[in-house]
């Protein structure tokens, strides 16, 4: 037999027995609990579970745990697994049933039924705000408490857990969510979202929008630019927003797909406003952390620069500042990439809390756009202002101007003037409109000039 046939033949084999090994592991080394493949074995086995009458299948995840492993390092996110892993293994114990982790935060347990999860959530949500720390954290339960042993797979008792946990706004305070009409309604409008996208893609039925963005250091504001928001116009559903689907195509890799048509859509635009008014204006277009870890993304926008026959520069992209938590040294290298090559690089949300200000001195950018939410009372509460004057100065120190996004008010506007924001975006000039309307925007001819 040739060599490198016997070779393969052994490695496939070492490979085989790794698999078999760690499948028949029964418990998780870090925490101790039982791995996920043992854990369902024995749940639907167990002859006491299978004559309890009401058993519980919960699902346990902590918000945004990437977060722990990026920011303070993988020892301190195991640590926090421990802890959590520790206090639902004690729980379990005591109310006879069992627990498990699979990946990551990904905890199950299996029990008799419970009235409360609340002391039990509240437990560990101090202990990890103590012993680590942190204080902007949550944890989230989600229970399927109505599962029917006799019919129903286990594996599908748990992902209906999950999913009511998936439910749960990750930056809100609510903690427990029971898998009940309203996450299956819910999860039914996902599946036919994610079922509908690649027709609706085929069909134009994702409709760009444009926001203006206004230059408001002279005395008349002047268009300076734009940002591409997406519509989606669907048949029977209606208008949706992209609140309702952005996050669910980024969880399933469907992004790249509809961002890929956002951006073709924009470059056209962008080309066609240059031959009709003689100008250019600049227009953002949103770039998902996702897309960021495709390897050729750059290449994929120069790409679609090319194709429409516009300046990499007329092109801006828009980057949040959440998507810098993900993986920061290959977003740093791909965002120094993409102005290696001229693009402009916007950072969206600022402010809004994930990125270190460290990291800011090391990702070179072009803008700071400044969070929505500091716009709230912005002429009342001090915090905000302050907040505002802390971006302007990391901006001034950077030598980036700031964009400041949401502004509703003429008190809003004159109090980001005094502050020295040079642009500004938001409803006191113009919500998001179609290719016509923006055209009878004010400020155009002064753009020209
Ligand atoms: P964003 O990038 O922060 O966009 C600004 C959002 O604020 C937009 O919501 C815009 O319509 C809204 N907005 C603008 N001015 C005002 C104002 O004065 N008051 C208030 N209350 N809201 C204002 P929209 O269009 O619903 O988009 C939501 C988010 O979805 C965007 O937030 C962006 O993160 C994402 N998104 C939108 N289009 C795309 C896209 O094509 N690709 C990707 N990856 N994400 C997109
Ligand atoms: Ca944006
Ligand atoms: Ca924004």
């Amino acid at each position: 037999m040739p060599k490198t046939i016997i070779t393969r033949i052994k490695r496939k084999l070492t490979f085989d027995d790794i698999e078999k090994r760690s499948f028949l592991k029964e418990t998780d080394e870090l925490t101790g609990l039982l791995t996920s493949g043992y854990f369902y074995d024995y749940a639907s086995s167990n002859k006491e579970f299978l004559s309890c009458p009401k058993m519980d299948a919960v699902t346990v995840n902590i918000n945004h745990f990437h977060l722990y492993n990026e920011l303070y390092g993988m020892n301190e996110g195991d640590q926090v697994l421990k802890l959590v892993g520790g206090k639902l293994k004690k729980f379990a114990d005591e109310k006879g049933g069992i627990a498990s982790r699979s990946e990551a935060d990904n905890f199950s347990m299996y029990l008799p039924h419970q009235d409360s999860y609340e002391e039990l959530a509240n437990d560990i949500l101090k202990c990890i705000q103590k012993d680590f720390h942190v204080h902007n954290t949550g944890i989230r339960f989600g229970i399927n408490d109505s599962i029917d042993q006799k019919n129903e797979r286990l594996e599908m008792a748990f992902d209906r857990a999950r999913s009511a946990g998936d439910a749960v706004d990750k930056d809100a305070k609510k903690m427990i969510v029971y898998y009940d009409s309203s996450v299956r309604k819910q999860r039914m409008f996902e599946e036919r979202l994610l079922r509908d996208i690649h027709e609706a893609i085929a069909k134009k039925q994702f409709k760009v929008l444009y926001q203006p963005k206004y230059d408001v250091t002279e005395d008349l504001p002047i268009l300076k630019g734009a940002e591409a928001l997406v519509r989606w116009e669907h048949p029977e559903l209606g208008t949706i927003y992209p609140s309702k689907f952005i996050s669910l195509f980024e969880e399933h890799g469907l992004i790249q797909l509809l961002d890929d048509y956002v951006w073709r859509k924009t470059a056209k635009q962008i080309r066609e406003w240059k031959d009709k008014y003689k100008v250019s204006i600049p227009v953002s277009v949103n770039v998902s952390r996702i897309d960021i870890q495709e390897h050729d993304v750059v290449e994929h926008l120069l790409g679609i620069v090319k194709q429409a026959n516009i300046n990499v520069s007329d092109l801006h992209l828009e980057i949040t500042e959440s998507a810098c938590a993900t993986d920061t040294n290959q977003l740093i290298e791909t965002v120094k990439r993409f102005r290696e090559n001229g693009f402009i690089i916007e950072m969206d949300d600022f402010g809004s809390g994930y990125s270190s200000l460290n990291m800011l001195t090391s990702l070179p950018i072009d803008v700071l756009k400044v969070d929505m939410r500091f716009m709230e009372n912005i002429k009342e509460d001090r915090k905000n202002v302050r907040m505002v004057e802390l971006v302007k100065e990391i901006a001034d120190f950077l030598k980036v101007p700031v964009v400041a996004e949401g502004v509703e008010q003429q008190e809003q506007l004159d109090t980001l003037k005094e502050l020295g924001c040079q642009m500004i975006q938001g409803y006191y000039f113009s919500k998001p409109v179609g290719v016509q309307e923006f055209e009878t925007l004010n400020g155009w001819r002064k753009a020209s000039a």
